[in-house]
Protein backbone atom coordinates (compact mmCIF):
# COMPACT_ATOMS: atom_id res chain seq x y z
CA UNK A 1 0.00 0.00 0.00
CA UNK A 2 1.10 3.47 -0.08
CA UNK A 3 2.18 5.57 2.79
CA UNK A 4 4.07 8.39 3.75
CA UNK A 5 7.08 6.73 5.76
CA UNK A 6 9.60 8.28 8.24
CA UNK A 7 13.06 6.44 8.04
CA UNK A 8 15.09 9.05 9.97
CA UNK A 9 14.51 12.38 11.66
CA UNK A 10 13.52 14.94 8.89
CA UNK A 11 13.15 11.98 6.27
CA UNK A 12 10.17 11.48 5.00
CA UNK A 13 8.81 9.97 1.99
CA UNK A 14 5.74 8.35 0.57
CA UNK A 15 6.73 4.82 -0.38
CA UNK A 16 5.42 1.58 -0.37
CA UNK A 17 4.54 -0.33 3.14
CA UNK A 18 3.33 -4.02 3.15
CA UNK A 19 -0.82 -3.94 3.41
CA UNK A 20 -1.50 -4.96 7.13
CA UNK A 21 -3.99 -7.64 7.90
CA UNK A 22 -6.49 -7.57 9.96
CA UNK A 23 -5.22 -10.20 13.05
CA UNK A 24 -8.30 -12.04 15.33
CA UNK A 25 -10.56 -9.56 16.72
CA UNK A 26 -8.87 -6.61 14.38
CA UNK A 27 -10.25 -4.18 12.03
CA UNK A 28 -8.44 -2.95 8.64
CA UNK A 29 -9.60 0.44 8.22
CA UNK A 30 -9.53 2.44 5.04
CA UNK A 31 -8.56 5.89 6.28
CA UNK A 32 -9.84 9.12 4.99
CA UNK A 33 -8.38 11.39 7.34
CA UNK A 34 -5.40 11.68 9.78
CA UNK A 35 -4.71 14.95 11.96
CA UNK A 36 -1.32 16.16 12.55
CA UNK A 37 -0.44 16.45 16.24
CA UNK A 38 2.62 17.96 18.35
CA UNK A 39 3.64 14.40 18.63
CA UNK A 40 3.76 13.85 15.14
CA UNK A 41 6.06 16.91 14.84
CA UNK A 42 8.14 15.83 17.43
CA UNK A 43 8.61 12.27 15.94
CA UNK A 44 9.74 14.13 12.56
CA UNK A 45 12.12 16.07 14.18
CA UNK A 46 13.39 13.31 16.00
CA UNK A 47 12.17 14.66 19.70
CA UNK A 48 10.37 11.66 20.64
CA UNK A 49 12.65 9.44 22.67
CA UNK A 50 10.43 6.18 21.75
CA UNK A 51 10.54 6.52 18.19
CA UNK A 52 11.87 3.90 15.82
CA UNK A 53 12.12 4.61 12.49
CA UNK A 54 10.47 3.34 9.68
CA UNK A 55 7.53 4.41 11.05
CA UNK A 56 4.22 5.30 9.54
CA UNK A 57 3.16 8.21 11.95
CA UNK A 58 -0.88 9.60 12.63
CA UNK A 59 -2.80 8.82 15.64
CA UNK A 60 -5.59 11.18 15.24
CA UNK A 61 -7.76 8.76 12.38
CA UNK A 62 -10.91 8.76 10.34
CA UNK A 63 -11.55 6.46 7.48
CA UNK A 64 -14.15 2.96 6.71
CA UNK A 65 -13.97 -0.03 7.85
CA UNK A 66 -12.29 -2.17 5.16
CA UNK A 67 -12.25 -5.77 6.63
CA UNK A 68 -12.68 -7.13 10.08
CA UNK A 69 -11.10 -10.14 11.05
CA UNK A 70 -12.18 -13.00 13.02
CA UNK A 71 -13.67 -12.49 16.57
CA UNK A 72 -14.50 -9.04 15.44
CA UNK A 73 -18.31 -8.69 14.94
CA UNK A 74 -20.50 -5.83 14.49
CA UNK A 75 -18.53 -4.01 12.21
CA UNK A 76 -19.33 -3.89 8.68
CA UNK A 77 -17.40 -3.13 5.73
CA UNK A 78 -18.26 0.56 4.56
CA UNK A 79 -18.51 1.85 7.69
CA UNK A 80 -17.35 5.06 8.72
CA UNK A 81 -15.47 4.70 12.17
CA UNK A 82 -12.66 6.18 13.85
CA UNK A 83 -9.24 4.34 15.80
CA UNK A 84 -8.71 5.31 19.19
CA UNK A 85 -5.23 4.70 19.01
CA UNK A 86 -3.90 4.37 22.75
CA UNK A 87 -3.53 0.44 23.48
CA UNK A 88 -2.95 -0.55 26.92
CA UNK A 89 -1.78 -3.92 27.93
CA UNK A 90 -4.90 -5.19 30.08
CA UNK A 91 -2.93 -6.20 33.02
CA UNK A 92 -0.71 -3.84 34.71
CA UNK A 93 -1.90 -1.54 37.72
CA UNK A 94 -2.84 1.40 35.66
CA UNK A 95 -4.90 -0.64 33.81
CA UNK A 96 -6.75 -2.81 36.00
CA UNK A 97 -8.18 -0.06 37.84
CA UNK A 98 -9.51 1.25 34.40
CA UNK A 99 -6.38 3.60 33.31
CA UNK A 100 -5.44 2.20 30.06
CA UNK A 101 -3.93 5.72 29.19
CA UNK A 102 -1.11 5.12 31.87
CA UNK A 103 -0.66 1.92 31.29
CA UNK A 104 3.08 0.95 31.89
CA UNK A 105 2.95 -0.72 28.62
CA UNK A 106 1.28 1.08 26.23
CA UNK A 107 1.40 1.16 22.74
CA UNK A 108 -0.30 4.07 20.60
CA UNK A 109 -1.11 3.44 16.76
CA UNK A 110 0.85 5.79 15.13
CA UNK A 111 4.04 5.84 17.24
CA UNK A 112 4.51 2.10 18.66
CA UNK A 113 2.99 0.79 15.64
CA UNK A 114 2.44 1.75 12.15
CA UNK A 115 -0.37 5.01 11.98
CA UNK A 116 -2.62 6.75 9.91
CA UNK A 117 -0.54 8.74 6.78
CA UNK A 118 -1.50 5.66 4.84
CA UNK A 119 -4.08 3.90 2.83
CA UNK A 120 -5.07 1.25 5.51
CA UNK A 121 -4.04 0.62 9.18
CA UNK A 122 -5.53 -1.59 11.78
CA UNK A 123 -6.74 -1.65 15.08
CA UNK A 124 -8.03 -3.90 17.75
CA UNK A 125 -12.30 -4.13 17.33
CA UNK A 126 -12.47 -2.45 20.68
CA UNK A 127 -10.82 0.40 19.87
CA UNK A 128 -12.84 1.30 16.74
CA UNK A 129 -15.29 4.05 17.69
CA UNK A 130 -18.69 4.16 14.77
CA UNK A 131 -18.69 7.77 13.83
CA UNK A 132 -22.14 9.96 14.57
CA UNK A 133 -24.28 10.06 11.29
CA UNK A 134 -23.86 13.76 9.38
CA UNK A 135 -20.19 14.15 11.28
CA UNK A 136 -18.10 14.32 8.08
CA UNK A 137 -14.32 12.16 8.56
CA UNK A 138 -12.18 15.22 7.86
CA UNK A 139 -14.01 16.32 11.44
CA UNK A 140 -14.06 13.31 13.14
CA UNK A 141 -10.60 12.87 13.15
CA UNK A 142 -10.59 15.70 15.99
CA UNK A 143 -12.16 12.78 17.89
CA UNK A 144 -8.86 12.06 19.51
CA UNK A 145 -7.77 15.69 20.49
CA UNK A 146 -10.97 16.71 21.57
CA UNK A 147 -11.04 13.28 23.79
CA UNK A 148 -8.17 15.03 25.54
CA UNK A 149 -10.19 18.25 26.57
CA UNK A 150 -12.56 15.70 27.55
CA UNK A 151 -10.79 13.73 30.05
CA UNK A 152 -9.03 16.86 31.57
CA UNK A 153 -12.39 18.89 32.04
CA UNK A 154 -13.60 14.95 33.41
CA UNK A 155 -10.15 15.10 35.71
CA UNK A 156 -10.73 18.36 36.83
CA UNK A 157 -14.91 18.08 37.23
CA UNK A 158 -15.38 21.25 35.36
CA UNK A 159 -18.97 21.81 36.44
CA UNK A 160 -21.75 24.55 34.63
CA UNK A 161 -21.40 28.21 35.98
CA UNK A 162 -17.92 27.51 36.98
CA UNK A 163 -14.78 29.53 36.22
CA UNK A 164 -12.40 27.87 34.35
CA UNK A 165 -9.21 29.59 33.63
CA UNK A 166 -6.92 27.78 30.67
CA UNK A 167 -3.44 28.57 29.95
CA UNK A 168 -2.64 27.88 26.48
CA UNK A 169 -4.56 28.15 23.37
CA UNK A 170 -2.67 25.92 20.88
CA UNK A 171 -4.74 22.94 19.45
CA UNK A 172 -5.24 21.29 22.87
CA UNK A 173 -6.50 24.54 24.52
CA UNK A 174 -8.95 25.24 21.83
CA UNK A 175 -10.52 21.56 22.05
CA UNK A 176 -10.49 22.32 26.00
CA UNK A 177 -12.21 25.77 25.60
CA UNK A 178 -15.16 23.89 23.74
CA UNK A 179 -15.32 20.86 25.64
CA UNK A 180 -15.58 23.54 29.16
CA UNK A 181 -17.37 25.45 27.20
CA UNK A 182 -20.23 22.44 26.21
CA UNK A 183 -20.40 21.83 30.40
CA UNK A 184 -21.84 25.28 30.66
CA UNK A 185 -18.48 26.28 32.64
CA UNK A 186 -16.92 29.91 32.39
CA UNK A 187 -14.30 29.64 30.43
CA UNK A 188 -11.59 32.43 30.28
CA UNK A 189 -8.15 31.47 28.44
CA UNK A 190 -4.55 32.91 27.79
CA UNK A 191 -1.96 32.80 25.58
CA UNK A 192 1.37 34.96 24.59
CA UNK A 193 0.02 35.02 20.70
CA UNK A 194 -2.66 37.48 20.04
CA UNK A 195 -3.42 35.30 17.47
CA UNK A 196 -4.44 32.14 19.33
CA UNK A 197 -6.48 34.13 21.48
CA UNK A 198 -8.39 35.98 18.81
CA UNK A 199 -9.12 32.32 17.56
CA UNK A 200 -9.94 31.35 21.41
CA UNK A 201 -12.17 34.37 21.69
CA UNK A 202 -14.12 33.37 18.21
CA UNK A 203 -14.84 30.28 20.07
CA UNK A 204 -16.43 32.18 22.78
CA UNK A 205 -13.93 31.87 25.59
CA UNK A 206 -12.79 35.26 27.54
CA UNK A 207 -9.68 35.93 26.78
CA UNK A 208 -6.85 37.53 28.91
CA UNK A 209 -3.01 38.25 27.41
CA UNK A 210 -0.71 35.70 29.44
CA UNK A 211 1.91 38.49 30.38
CA UNK A 212 2.75 40.03 34.20
CA UNK A 213 -1.04 41.29 34.79
CA UNK A 214 -2.48 37.78 34.40
CA UNK A 215 -2.63 37.11 38.34
CA UNK A 216 -4.05 40.56 38.73
CA UNK A 217 -6.55 40.75 36.07
CA UNK A 218 -7.66 36.97 37.28
CA UNK A 219 -8.21 37.96 40.90
CA UNK A 220 -10.41 40.93 39.47
CA UNK A 221 -12.51 38.59 37.87
CA UNK A 222 -13.03 36.10 40.77
CA UNK A 223 -13.60 38.44 43.46
CA UNK A 224 -9.50 37.96 44.64
CA UNK A 225 -10.10 34.41 45.18
CA UNK A 226 -8.01 32.81 42.49
CA UNK A 227 -9.98 30.64 39.64
CA UNK A 228 -11.45 27.32 40.78
CA UNK A 229 -10.20 25.48 38.22
CA UNK A 230 -7.35 26.00 36.26
CA UNK A 231 -6.47 23.62 33.19
CA UNK A 232 -2.40 24.00 32.07
CA UNK A 233 -1.87 23.15 28.17
CA UNK A 234 1.22 24.80 27.52
CA UNK A 235 3.72 22.78 28.77
CA UNK A 236 5.74 25.66 29.98
CA UNK A 237 7.23 25.16 33.46
CA UNK A 238 6.98 28.35 34.37
CA UNK A 239 3.85 28.29 33.22
CA UNK A 240 2.67 25.45 35.37
CA UNK A 241 4.92 26.80 38.26
CA UNK A 242 2.32 29.93 37.93
CA UNK A 243 -0.88 27.72 38.39
CA UNK A 244 -0.67 27.61 42.01
CA UNK A 245 -0.85 31.41 42.50
CA UNK A 246 -3.29 31.42 40.09
CA UNK A 247 -5.44 28.84 41.27
CA UNK A 248 -8.62 29.48 44.01
CA UNK A 249 -7.69 27.79 47.80
CA UNK A 250 -9.90 24.47 47.52
CA UNK A 251 -9.47 24.30 43.62
CA UNK A 252 -8.23 22.15 41.28
CA UNK A 253 -5.19 22.41 38.95
CA UNK A 254 -5.21 20.16 35.79
CA UNK A 255 -1.74 19.76 33.90
CA UNK A 256 -2.12 18.79 30.29
CA UNK A 257 0.77 20.07 28.81
CA UNK A 258 3.92 18.07 28.26
CA UNK A 259 7.13 19.24 29.60
CA UNK A 260 10.45 17.71 28.38
CA UNK A 261 11.86 14.89 30.14
CA UNK A 262 14.24 16.01 33.26
CA UNK A 263 12.49 18.98 33.63
CA UNK A 264 11.64 20.00 37.21
CA UNK A 265 8.33 21.80 38.48
CA UNK A 266 8.08 24.01 42.01
CA UNK A 267 5.22 24.55 43.73
CA UNK A 268 5.38 26.28 47.26
CA UNK A 269 5.25 23.03 49.30
CA UNK A 270 3.18 25.05 52.32
CA UNK A 271 0.56 25.80 49.41
CA UNK A 272 -0.24 22.34 49.27
CA UNK A 273 -1.98 22.10 52.64
CA UNK A 274 -3.18 25.72 52.76
CA UNK A 275 -4.64 25.71 49.92
CA UNK A 276 -6.10 22.39 50.08
CA UNK A 277 -5.76 22.50 46.32
CA UNK A 278 -5.80 19.21 44.25
CA UNK A 279 -3.36 18.73 41.34
CA UNK A 280 -4.60 16.65 39.04
CA UNK A 281 -2.01 15.14 35.33
CA UNK A 282 -4.13 14.35 32.90
CA UNK A 283 -3.09 12.62 29.84
CA UNK A 284 -4.42 11.52 26.72
CA UNK A 285 -8.02 10.30 26.94
CA UNK A 286 -9.20 6.67 28.44
CA UNK A 287 -13.37 6.24 27.45
CA UNK A 288 -13.69 9.71 26.17
CA UNK A 289 -13.94 9.24 22.49
CA UNK A 290 -17.73 8.40 22.69
CA UNK A 291 -18.31 11.47 24.62
CA UNK A 292 -15.87 13.64 21.96
CA UNK A 293 -17.49 12.11 19.12
CA UNK A 294 -21.20 13.31 20.27
CA UNK A 295 -20.03 16.61 20.97
CA UNK A 296 -17.83 17.03 17.51
CA UNK A 297 -21.31 15.78 16.08
CA UNK A 298 -24.03 17.72 17.95
CA UNK A 299 -21.75 21.22 16.89
CA UNK A 300 -20.79 22.35 20.27
CA UNK A 301 -17.33 21.44 19.08
CA UNK A 302 -16.44 24.20 16.23
CA UNK A 303 -12.55 24.88 16.01
CA UNK A 304 -12.22 21.65 13.19
CA UNK A 305 -13.35 24.36 10.91
CA UNK A 306 -9.86 26.57 11.30
CA UNK A 307 -8.02 23.95 9.77
CA UNK A 308 -6.10 23.65 7.24
CA UNK A 309 -6.49 20.28 4.95
CA UNK A 310 -3.87 18.93 2.99
CA UNK A 311 -3.39 15.58 1.01
CA UNK A 312 -2.11 12.74 2.25
CA UNK A 313 0.87 12.53 0.07
CA UNK A 314 2.22 15.88 0.09
CA UNK A 315 3.04 14.98 3.86
CA UNK A 316 6.52 15.50 3.01
CA UNK A 317 6.70 19.03 2.21
CA UNK A 318 3.94 19.77 4.73
CA UNK A 319 6.44 18.55 7.56
CA UNK A 320 9.07 20.11 6.26
CA UNK A 321 7.09 23.73 6.22
CA UNK A 322 5.65 23.26 9.33
CA UNK A 323 8.86 22.48 10.95
CA UNK A 324 10.35 25.73 9.32
CA UNK A 325 7.62 27.78 10.84
CA UNK A 326 5.49 25.86 13.51
CA UNK A 327 2.47 28.82 13.09
CA UNK A 328 1.91 28.52 9.74
CA UNK A 329 -1.50 26.93 10.53
CA UNK A 330 -3.74 26.29 13.76
CA UNK A 331 -3.88 22.96 12.86
CA UNK A 332 -3.34 20.56 10.00
CA UNK A 333 -5.51 17.39 8.63
CA UNK A 334 -4.47 14.92 5.96
CA UNK A 335 -6.97 13.74 4.38
CA UNK A 336 -7.35 11.39 0.82
ZN1 LIG B 1 -2.43 13.88 18.96
ZN1 LIG C 1 -1.24 -1.84 31.05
Amino acid sequence: MRAVIMDAPREIRVGDWQRPQPGPGEVLVAVSAAGICAGDMYFYLGKNPYAQYPQICGHEIAGTVEQVGSNAEGLEPGTPVVVEPFLGCGTCYPCRIGKSNCCANLQIIGVHKPGGYAEYVTAPASHIHKVPEGLSLSFASFAEPVAIGVQACRRGEVAAGEYVLILGCGPIGLALIEVAKARGAHVVATDVLPARLEMAAQLGAEVLRADKDLLPNVLVQTNGEGAPVVIEATGNPQVMEQTVELVAAGGRIVIVGLVKQGTQVTFPGLDFTRKEMTVLGSRASVNCFPESLQLLASGAITYPRVATEFSLWDAPQVFSDLAANPSLIHKGVLVR
